[in-house]
């Protein structure tokens, strides 16, 4: 049994927190908010009323909160307050630079930190079935490895600190043009008046099959939009990926594009939708119900 502090218990924070407690460890956990808090009391963890008093006895400590400053302030908090040789793992999804700077920061206190963004979605944390890309030294890793085993599928050493952000921004450019071609199939599916429930399951069982067809097509159909994943995350995610492909002279013409459409869902307002919320767009572009 380990002690872990668990700081972040949103949409997969949560969930995450749940099946560490269930693996038999013992979890501290903080929030900003009391609700998911006491969800993990409710599942046999512990409440701390800070993230100093959470992590102040903990072996390992577990970040999953939105964005890049989220991290670097609460590694702030943390790499003085706890036991050197202490593992931080951040799960959060943040800039490669900033992941390697937080990583830095941690070795200066003696504290060993690994970036390890997840994918999946809120379902993938859930059922615990996360796919965790890892970045970081080999032993810290596999020393982290234990813990991602418990709520992740496939867990995979992807190079040094920040690697593991870099592979993870690859991830969202991909789920991002998926979804809003999906979304573009559907539209023009309907618009035909075929029917879409059998045009994805058929379309699912082909080269144009993918998770997002598999996840996201019922609420899309449904017009069913809670998050998920919200819009305001994959904003943030895309400019993570569009300032490193400039950093390195990529051109990633169709993600850029779609970047572009993502933020223009938001600001119409629509920023705390799941991301699967771009078929709204497409309906407004083509003049259909459904304005966003
Ligand atoms: P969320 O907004 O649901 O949860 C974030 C939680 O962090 C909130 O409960 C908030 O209270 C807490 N928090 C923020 N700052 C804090 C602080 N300083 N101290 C304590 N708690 C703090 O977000 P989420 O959907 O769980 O996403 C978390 C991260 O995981 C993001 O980086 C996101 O990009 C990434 N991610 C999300 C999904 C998804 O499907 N939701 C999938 C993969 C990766």
């Amino acid at each position: 049994m380990t002690t872990i502090a668990f700081i972040g218990l949103g949409i997969m924070g949560g969930p995450m927190a749940a099946h560490l407690v269930a693996a038999g460890h013992d979890v501290v956990g903080h929030n900003l908010s009391r609700p998911a808090l006491d969800r993990l009391v409710a599942a046999g963890g512990r409440a701390a009323t800070s993230t100093v008093d959470a992590v102040r006895e903990a072996e390992v400590v577990i970040t999953m909160v939105p964005d890049s400053p989220d991290v670097e302030a609460l590694a702030l908090e943390i790499h003085p307050n706890v036991k050197p040789g202490t593992l931080h793992i951040d799960c959060s999804t943040i800039r490669p630079d900033v992941a390697r700077r937080v990583a830095d920061a941690g070795a200066e206190h003696g504290v060993r930190v690994v970036d390890a963004p997840v994918s999946g979605g809120e379902a993938g944390a859930v059922e615990a079935t996360l796919s965790i890309m890892v970045g970081g030294e080999a032993a810290d890793v596999e020393a982290a490895r234990p813990y991602l085993d418990v709520v992740g599928g496939t867990v995979v050493h992807v190079g040094p600190a920040g690697a593991g952000q870099t592979v993870k921004a690859a991830n969202q450019l991909i789920v991002a043009g998926n979804i809003q071609l999906v979304a573009e199939a559907l539209v023009f599916l309907e618009a035909h008046g075929v029917d879409t429930d059998a045009a994805t399951t058929v379309l699912a069982g082909g080269l144009a099959g993918s998770a997002v067809l598999d996840r996201k097509t019922a609420g899309m159909r449904a017009r069913e939009f809670a998050p998920g994943f919200r819009v305001d995350l994959h904003h943030k995610d895309l400019g993570i990926v569009t300032a490193a492909a400039r950093e390195t002279g990529v051109a990633i013409p169709l993600g850029a594009h779609v970047a572009g459409l993502v933020a223009s869902l938001r600001a119409q307002g629509h920023g705390s939708l799941d991301h699967s919320a771009l078929l709204l767009q497409v309906e407004s572009l083509s003049g259909r119900k459904n304005t966003p």
